[in-house]
């Protein structure tokens, strides 16, 4: 009886952290330093993204071995299929099934930057699932990419709503999504998807603000609506930074409650983009966390997955 929960008492939210792989051994070195610390903090799970086209996979590969058998974090490995002929795909299965590593976040991946077709063995995520199902059975978690929003090479919503169904018909357990500002149109999009009878969990991808410009330029290359509220709380201020990760993390935060309330989520998965103290101060102002001592070291200028963000 005490672990049951009615709607109006939820069991208290849990989290994870996304962090991408480093360009250089330092990199990795104090990525690992900070995974250790985040360790602290209980997340349920942490992932480790993968390079398109499979560049640095070994580096994923090795990252999701020492976070998981090494640091003791449950890890989930994201694997894109653009560009990988299937004995790249089958490397990094076994290589994370040898490391213990039981979540698989089964992506497409960005299509080639020049504009040239995908020279891999799947053409879509929903392939790749299936791959994974037909070789591993039930081993792993896998999980799936959504975009509340809309993905930008699809424009009709209906399609967007089908493929995404699709990926669940194959054997998906668990969606993220891409990150996003507008709660209204989450909230509305999670009715939409449990219409169509997709029931499994929905975990939010939720970006710290840490600077204007970055908060502005990642909205636009993920092409993900800024709500007005926001322009108006962070575009006078946009010229301290110090402030505008204050105010973010306020409007970060209001912006989890709102999910938190609506009965959707009961998880917040945080883009850390390999920083700590911006996913933290929202995880202390919804006070899911202990106050933490702040790091002096929050420093980190990687180039995620995406170059451009
Ligand atoms: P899919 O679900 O295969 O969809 C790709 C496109 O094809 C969409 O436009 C979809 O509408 C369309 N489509 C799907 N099925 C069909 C069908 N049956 N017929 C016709 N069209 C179809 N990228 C990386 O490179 N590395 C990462 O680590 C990474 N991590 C990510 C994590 C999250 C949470 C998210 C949201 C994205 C991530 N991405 C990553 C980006 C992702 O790879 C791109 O957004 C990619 O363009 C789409 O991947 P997908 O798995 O959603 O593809």
């Amino acid at each position: 009886l005490s672990q049951a929960h009615s709607s109006a008492n939820p069991p208290p939210a849990t989290f994870s952290f996304e962090f991408f792989v480093p360009k250089t051994s330092q990199g990795v070195q104090n990525l690992y330093d900070r995974m250790d610390r985040m360790y602290d903090l209980n997340p349920i799970f942490i992932d480790i993204t993968w390079n398109a086209g499979g560049r640095s996979s070994s580096l994923t590969n090795e990252m999701v071995y020492t976070a998981q058998s090494t640091l003791g974090l449950e890890t989930c490995m994201h694997l894109t299929c653009t560009n990988m002929k299937v004995e790249l795909i089958d490397e990094a299965l076994h290589k994370a099934f040898e490391s213990g590593c039981q979540n698989i976040l089964a992506l497409r991946g960005d299509p080639p930057l020049d504009g040239s077709e995908s020279t891999g063995d799947f053409k879509y995520a929903k392939d790749l699932i299936e791959y994974i199902r037909r070789k591993y059975g039930d081993h792993f978690n896998i999980g799936v990419a959504a975009y509340p929003e809309g993905h930008p090479e699809e424009d009709s919503e209906a399609k967007t709503l089908e493929y995404l169904k699709e990926k669940c018909d194959v054997g998906a357990d668990f969606i993220i999504t891409q990150m996003f500002y507008d709660v209204d149109n989450f909230i509305s999009w999670c009715s939409k998807i449990r219409k169509i009878g997709v029931n499994i969990p929905i975990i939010p991808g939720i970006m710290p603000i840490s600077t204007y410009a970055a908060f502005v330029r990642r909205a636009k290359w993920s092409q993900i609506a800024i709500p007005p509220h926001f322009l108006e709380v962070l575009e006078p201020i946009k010229d301290d930074d110090y402030l505008v990760r204050e105010k973010g993390t306020e409007l970060v935060s209001q912006m989890c409650t709102k999910l938190l309330q609506s009965g959707f989520v009961n998880h917040l998965h945080f883009y850390t983009m390999n920083l700590e103290r911006a996913t933290i101060m929202i995880l202390e102002t919804l006070n899911i966390i202990e106050p933490v001592k702040a790091h002096e070291n929050t420093g980190g200028d990687e180039l995620p997955w995406r170059k451009s963000l």
